[in-house]
């Protein structure tokens, strides 16, 4: 028995008792058809996964993103001409990809950013297709579907906070489940792909150094602790150190010498030139502490300490010190008591049965009507307050805030403080309120990374930043003539 066939069978053991069965070895040269009962579990959750991602993004790139994806998908034997895999360019700042049963594949704008080719994309779709052709997540992903929203609140309660962060992002839940040796597995079938596509498949090292970069640069900006801030792509598929020199040492079996095959560098950087960068507008904006959105025509701040995360469903807050985490979300018709206590038992749930429940207060903040409600319940992690405010943005709408926190850390002035900055914003507040873009420019002779990472729209870490985006480490400098990306304000 050779020995990676035996390391297979541990794996299948060990595995099949947590997660459902054990699969027959995988041969790329005869993945198994996409089955009719995957094409329907595909086509239920694509909807919804639209809806949680911020829908699909419409503009140069998409495409591309479509063509490439059906190439690597013809490649990868799951499709014949590409038409029965789909592939979306979704609308999320978030950096991830990721595929379901059916040959549903999806990136996002987020990491689209990131790439410099067309060679890096087919293998980040090539690495999504490979887990669809050799089946690593089907069980897993049938189990989750549906849990949705719910599982998310319930995530608050059980005091699992990875899984509260990952609200509006059901597509990571359903990955989550990876194996090391299934990413190994991923990335081979996707430099197998690319590479079978005509792509110079050492590309594929370089994005998932792309990928360990901007996860390090996340974490340095938004501090060690703050796991939501990683990109969700390495998460879910963890990028451990010795990836980027396997992937390169695969890319040499292919017989490919580095710079052989197609890049296609210009043709992606044209095809992303102007797209969004982080927050669009109908999502609102994160800058900092503050959320700002400006077609709700709403903003508020939470205290130092807290990071935000702009999720479809909900903004939530987390703080790495004390375990307190807040969501903001509404924008129902009807009075905020009845809001506050409608968001009250939908976070409770079941455990609304065993919950000291108070009365509901009313009161103001900048000239809007209160409603609070809170809740002490008993959770896995201990007694737990859950604190509701809603507030009457206008005749028509209302929306709420939800403080979670141990019933022993004292959490009145995080919602006093966070409440309180909850405003309108004028119609001009609004209007100033632009997004990132992407803008690709050509270097001339008088430019350096210094004097173009001066243009680019952020406050800190700019050169930072500006190598991240264009893959360059500490000591590259640019030349003359060459396309890079900077991101600017629209
Ligand atoms: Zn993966």
């Amino acid at each position: 028995m050779p020995l990676n066939a035996m390391k297979t069978l541990a794996l299948c053991t060990a595995a099949s008792l947590t997660v459902a069965g054990c699969m027959a070895p995988f041969d790329p040269e005869n993945p198994r058809a996409v089955s009719a009962s995957d094409r329907q579990s595909g086509a239920q959750a694509h909807p919804q996964i639209l809806a949680e991602f911020g829908g699909s993004y419409d503009g140069p790139g998409t495409d591309m993103v479509r063509r490439v994806g059906r190439q690597v998908a013809i490649e990868s034997g799951l499709s014949t001409d590409g038409s029965n895999c789909t592939v979306t360019l979704l609308n999320s700042s978030v950096v991830n990809a990721f595929a379901i049963p059916g040959c549903y594949t999806y990136v996002t704008r987020g990491l689209l950013a990131l790439m410099d080719n067309e060679a890096q994309l087919a293998s980040v779709l090539g690495h999504e297709v490979g887990h669809v052709a050799a089946s690593h997540s089907q069980r897993r992903q049938n189990a989750a579907l549906g849990s949705g929203l719910l599982g998310v609140l319930a995530g608050v309660l059980t005091g699992s906070g990875q899984i509260a962060q990952l609200a509006g992002q059901i597509g990571q839940v359903w990955t989550l489940s990876y194996s090391r040796d299934q990413e190994y597995q991923a990335d081979d079938l996707g430099i197998r792909y690319m590479t079978s596509a005509g792509y110079n498949p050492y590309e594929s090292a370089d994005v998932l150094d792309a990928l360990g970069q901007q996860a390090a640069l996340e974490a340095r900006i938004r501090g060690q602790d703050e796991a939501s801030q990683i990109p969700a792509w390495a998460r879910t598929h963890p990028l451990s150190a010795d990836r980027v020199a396997r992937a390169t040492a695969k890319a040499k079996e292919t017989g490919m010498q580095p710079g052989q095959g197609r890049e296609e560098a210009a043709a992606f950087l044209s095809a992303i030139d102007g797209i969004i960068y982080g927050d669009a507008p109908e999502q609102g904006y994160v800058d900092g502490h503050r959320f700002a959105h400006p077609t709700l025509r709403l903003a508020f701040t939470v205290p130092d300490g807290f990071y935000l995360n702009n999720g479809a469903a909900a903004v939530t807050a987390t703080n790495g010190d004390t375990p307190v985490q807040i969501q903001f979300s509404g924008g129902s018709a009807g009075s905020p008591s009845a809001l506050a206590q409608q968001a009250l038992s939908g976070i409770l749930g079941q455990a609304a049965q065993n919950a000291q429940v108070t009365q509901v207060e009313t009161g103001s903040v900048n000239g809007m009507a209160t409603a609070t409600q809170q809740a002490r319940v008993a959770t896995q992690s201990g007694q737990t307050d859950v604190t509701v405010v809603a507030i009457q943005y206008d005749s028509s709408k209302s929306y709420y805030f939800a403080f979670v926190s141990p019933a022993n850390v004292d959490d009145s002035r995080i919602i006093q403080s966070t409440v309180g900055s909850f405003e309108k914003l004028s119609s001009a507040e609004a209007a100033a309120l632009n997004p990132r873009v992407i803008d690709v420019v050509t270097v001339t002779s008088g430019d350096t990374v210094s004097s173009l990472a001066r243009r680019m729209a952020f406050d800190d870490y700019r050169e930072e930043r500006f190598r991240v985006l264009n893959g360059l480490s500490a000591n590259d400098g640019l030349q003359a003539g060459e396309q890079v990306k900077i991101v600017v304000e629209q």
